[in-house]
């Protein structure tokens, strides 16, 4: 409740205005704080003292800020069920809260209205210990609104910040947040984030309350300026205040203080207060005497705000030396403190104080005499020891020195316990100036020892202090020679690298050329292997032609021999035929030449009647016939021999080495075997028959003649045994060696007979 009124405009809630009238612990104790503040720093206190003193201060302007009152907005809303249970609260607030309870534990259009309002009315009542318990699950409703989830987080936090210590953790409230924030739209988020904040605030999480505000503020910033906007700023400034930023702090709150009146809302009484604090702390009399009169006249007569205002306006003319005006306030700020029933032991201080300034010694004994009793009554050490100094002043004023050393004996004494030296110091000082004053030098150069004793001891500490920040700065600049000697040993190894870098390059490109050669050489072999298998396989391939040409040619020799074959063969019979007779003769002719030629029988025969075969039994039969006479002569045949169809039906049988003398044996060979194998024609034996002549060749032994002229003589003699009436044999055989045999080529048979040159046998019968 204490934020949501940012966003929503609640009503104040009873625990804010508490705080705001300063009846919380931190209100009374700030304010007394305060006033002894203000004496310590007109007495000029030493600085150590004025912060700690200005830290507590602040702390009751924190929370003076953050339980302060936002500006009051009236619902519009129409009253409903929860409006009338919320208006009945202050009359029978166990009926209302109890209604409130039924309407947020039954679904309907009010239930998320309902939990909000009942949580915030436990919030600001005895039973705000049950919120916690009940505010955790409920955050999760689905009955409520995002504004009403809102309010529900904000009243959840209320009551924690209430609780001490804190029974959850800043770590998981933050976690809370962010979990709520994740669903939420940007206004809801900065209210989330405004919410944490106000609690870190209470909590005393100073820097993360300043943390989360600059983060709210951010996300905020892209927005139109608004009130929301204002309260962020003046909690901020808060939060900085604290931290003792008290430039920053001013700042910020000023900023909330202008974007309020540009606004047009309701002046803040508690940051115009604020304001006027942190002008005092900063020592700017006129602005703090400005603010100061505005937070008076902003606060409700008789307040305690007024109160606060009169105290500082007090301060402020007292900075600006208006001495009278000063003890003005500071009379009506007493009066006004115990109107409201409260000790006023600053106020009573403040106004001793001013009017010790004003030379009225007497009147500021008594009220100083007032300060210590009631500062030893509520042992605030502190204060019990100022007051002793102010006393003896004021006795030093009287003029009873003596006195006045016996209270400052007494003030020492509650310094010693409090251990401030600074303030010890100076009050051995005002002791030495006293005691010598009354010319106990015995005494003054006893104390003068001491306050040398404790100069030594604060010059000692500060010298330690002095030292160790010496030490520091010695130990920060040995880290900066260690740093630099590093750097150079970095920039020498660097250097190293770069070294070790050019060497490698250079190995590298020494490599890279190594490669290249090795490449190169590879490439040569490469080629020489590569030629050589070339040649190798030209080597091959040549053989393999060679081979091929060897076989072709052997093919070609087989061929030529086949074809010499087929030329000289005889299709039908297998027998040689014409051509290889001329090639037989022409050997023998070559034969003839030979000093020692080799001699040879040639006998003709030629079958009788063969056309009547033809004639009889058709051509296919003749040409059986023929092969039938082949085989014939075949199986007669010497080995050694050739035979050879001549013509159609007539056959040669050259017998090489063969005698005239043989020639009728071996025709009587012939004529035997065809009588003993007739061939059988369509079923009919017929018997084969032929006549037969016989030549030698040469003709005339060892004598060189024409070749054909032996052929001429066995055709001859075929002829006589045709004419002798045929199967039978004639032959011719050389009697008178002529002449000239080799012109006898022309010359007839008979004229070689009837010459004698040759003689025909024939068959005998
Ligand atoms: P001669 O006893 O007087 O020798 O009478 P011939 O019939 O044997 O002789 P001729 O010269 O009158 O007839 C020869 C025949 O042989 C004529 C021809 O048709 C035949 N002839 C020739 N060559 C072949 C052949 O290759 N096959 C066949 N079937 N007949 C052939
Ligand atoms: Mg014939
Ligand atoms: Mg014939």
């Amino acid at each position: 409740m204490w934020q949501k009124g940012w966003t929503e405009g609640a009503a104040q809630s009873g625990v804010r205005q508490r705080f705001r009238e300063g009846t919380t612990p931190f209100g009374e104790a700030g304010r007394a704080r305060r006033a002894v503040w203000f004496c310590w720093f007109r007495s000029g206190v030493h600085q150590a003292c004025r912060w700690v003193l200005t830290s507590v201060l602040l702390l009751g302007v924190a929370v003076d800020v953050v339980f302060a009152d936002p500006a009051d907005a009236s619902a519009v809303a129409p009253p409903d069920a929860v409006d009338l249970a919320l208006a009945g609260l202050a009359e029978d607030r166990a009926a209302a809260l109890t209604k409130l309870e039924g309407l947020a534990n039954a679904a309907g259009p009010v239930q998320g209205k309902a939990i909000a309002k009942w949580l915030d009315a436990l919030t600001d009542g005895p039973e705000r210990e049950r919120v916690p318990e009940l505010a955790k699950p409920l955050l999760d409703s689905p009955a409520l609104s995002s504004g009403q989830r809102v309010e529900v987080f904000a009243s959840y936090l209320e009551v924690l910040a209430q609780i001490k210590p804190s029974p959850v953790s800043e770590d998981a409230i933050i976690g809370l947040t962010e979990r709520l924030v994740a669903s939420s739209t940007t206004d809801e988020q900065v209210s989330y984030w405004a919410n944490l904040a106000a609690w870190q605030l209470r909590t005393q999480h100073f820097a993360n309350a300043e943390r989360t505000l600059n983060a709210a503020i951010k996300l905020d910033a892209p927005r139109s300026s608004s009130q929301q906007r204002a309260g962020l700023l003046r909690n901020l400034g808060v939060a900085l205040a604290q931290q003792g930023k008290l430039e920053q702090a001013l700042q910020a709150m000023l900023q909330a203080d202008a974007l309020m009146r540009e606004l047009g809302l309701p002046v803040d009484a508690a940051l115009v207060a604020n304001l006027a604090g942190l002008y005092v702390y900063l020592e700017d009399w006129p602005h703090a005497r400005e603010y100061a009169q505005r937070a008076y006249d902003l606060a409700p007569d008789g307040s305690a705000g007024q109160l606060t205002a009169l105290n500082m306006l007090g301060n402020a003319a007292f900075g600006l030396a208006e001495v009278q005006t000063a003890r003005d306030h500071f009379e009506r700020g007493l009066a006004l403190a115990i109107q409201l029933g409260r000790p006023a032991i600053s106020e009573r201080n403040n106004l001793a104080l001013t009017l010790l300034n004003l030379g009225q010694p007497r009147e500021a004994l008594t009220r100083f005499q007032e300060v210590i009793r009631l500062a030893d009554a509520s042992e605030d050490g502190v204060v019990s020891a100022v007051a002793r100094k102010n006393v003896a002043e004021c006795w030093i004023a009287l003029g009873d020195r003596a006195k006045a050393d016996q209270w400052m004996h007494e003030a020492l004494q509650f310094y010693a316990k409090q251990d401030v030296p600074p303030k010890r110091k100076e009050l051995l000082q005002l002791m030495v100036e006293n005691l010598e004053a009354m010319g106990r030098h015995a005494e003054a150069l006893q104390r003068l020892r001491e306050y040398h004793a404790l100069d030594q001891e604060m010059i000692n500490s500060e010298a330690k202090a002095r030292i160790a920040s010496l030490e520091n700065d010695y130990t920060l600049k040995s880290k900066d020679v260690e740093i630099a000697l590093q750097q150079a040993e970095l920039q020498a190894q660097q250097a190293d690298l770069e070294r070790l870098r050019g060497q490698e390059q250079n190995e590298a490109l020494q490599r890279k050329i190594l490669l290249v050669a090795l490449l190169g050489l590879a490439g040569i072999v490469f080629a020489l292997w590569h030629s050589l298998r070339l040649k190798a396989r030209a080597n091959r391939e040549l053989m393999a032609k060679n081979c091929e040409i060897e076989a072709q040619r052997i093919r070609l020799q087989e061929l030529n021999v086949t074809i010499q074959k087929q030329s000289e063969e005889d299709a039908l019979t297998g027998l040689h035929n014409r051509r290889y007779l001329q090639s037989l003769l022409d050997r023998a002719t070559q034969a003839e030449s030979d000093p020692a030629p080799a001699s040879a029988l040639v006998i003709i025969a030629d079958l009788d009647h063969f056309k009547r075969i033809n004639d009889t039994w058709g051509h296919d039969a003749g040409d059986q016939v023929l092969r039938h006479v082949a085989e014939t002569f075949r199986s007669v045949a010497r080995a050694g021999d050739s035979l050879v169809r001549w013509g159609g039906e007539e056959f040669v049988w050259w017998c090489p080495g063969a005698s005239v003398s043989e020639g009728p044996a071996l025709c009587a060979r012939l004529q035997a075997a065809l009588a003993s194998a007739p061939i059988v024609l369509q079923g009919e034996a017929q018997q084969i028959t032929a006549s037969i002549g016989f030549a030698p060749v040469p003709v005339w032994p060892g004598i060189s003649a024409d070749s054909a002229l032996g052929l001429k003589l066995a055709d001859h003699a075929a002829y006589l045994a045709k004419r002798a009436g045929r199967n039978c044999w004639f032959g011719y055989a050389a009697r008178r060696t002529p002449d000239n045999p080799g012109s006898l080529g022309q010359t007839s048979v008979d004229v070689l007979e009837q010459t004698g040159w040759v003689e025909c046998i024939a068959a005998p019968g």
